[in-house]
């Protein structure tokens, strides 16, 4: 029997990070409401572990109405006290505030620049493919996401420092990161 080769962060252990790993990150998926999603578990990770977040991305996905933007800009500080009081995602009043927040930012630009994918890809063109051999050389950020994150802060979104904003190019697959022998790296 060979054994599949994946980035080592990858465990058989955990079926969810599996199938993560193999079929969304460094995968381009540029669809609107799947950036809005991914900018909020990202911005949620923020001092936790992924797969703490990903262990609750369905939880997410109800408490935020699907990650619906037009809802979620819609929601005041009573949604903001239920969340918190919702044991089943990650209660912290900033990061559900900057959740909310970010949505009314996207829907301004969806407005002013005709789509966030488009706001996103004048900082990259096309998919970054970065050719590491071990975990130990990915980079914890880089200047396109340092640019993209002072951008957006000026902007008015919130809770996107550099280090977030680079998992978050390659959780839309805008920054591929996939180790050179991961089989994953070009067959996601
Ligand atoms: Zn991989």
């Amino acid at each position: 029997m060979t054994e599949t080769k994946r980035c080592p962060w990858c465990t058989d252990s955990d079926t969810l990070m599996q199938k993560y790993h193999d079929h969304e990150w460094g995968k381009l998926n540029l669809d609107e409401k799947h950036l809005y999603e991914m900018l909020v578990l990202e911005s949620f990770q923020s001092g936790l572990s992924w797969s703490t977040v990903l262990h609750k991305r369905s939880n997410f996905r109800k408490a935020f109405n699907d990650f619906d933007l037009l809802t979620v800009a819609k929601m005041d500080e009573t949604d903001i006290t239920r969340l918190m009081q919702d044991s089943s995602i990650i209660r912290n009043r900033m990061k559900i505030t900057a959740a909310i927040n970010n949505a009314k930012m996207i829907l301004k630009i969806e407005v002013t620049q005709g789509s966030f994918a488009q706001y996103l890809q004048q900082f990259v063109k096309t998919p970054i493919v970065h050719h590491f051999e071990n975990t130990e050389s990915l980079p914890t950020t880089n200047s396109v996401a340092t640019d993209l994150a002072r951008q957006m802060k000026k902007d008015g979104f919130s809770f996107v420092g550099p280090v977030t904003i680079y998992s978050y190019l390659q959780s839309i697959g805008l920054i591929n990161d996939h180790l050179e022998y991961c089989v994953f790296k070009y067959h996601g």
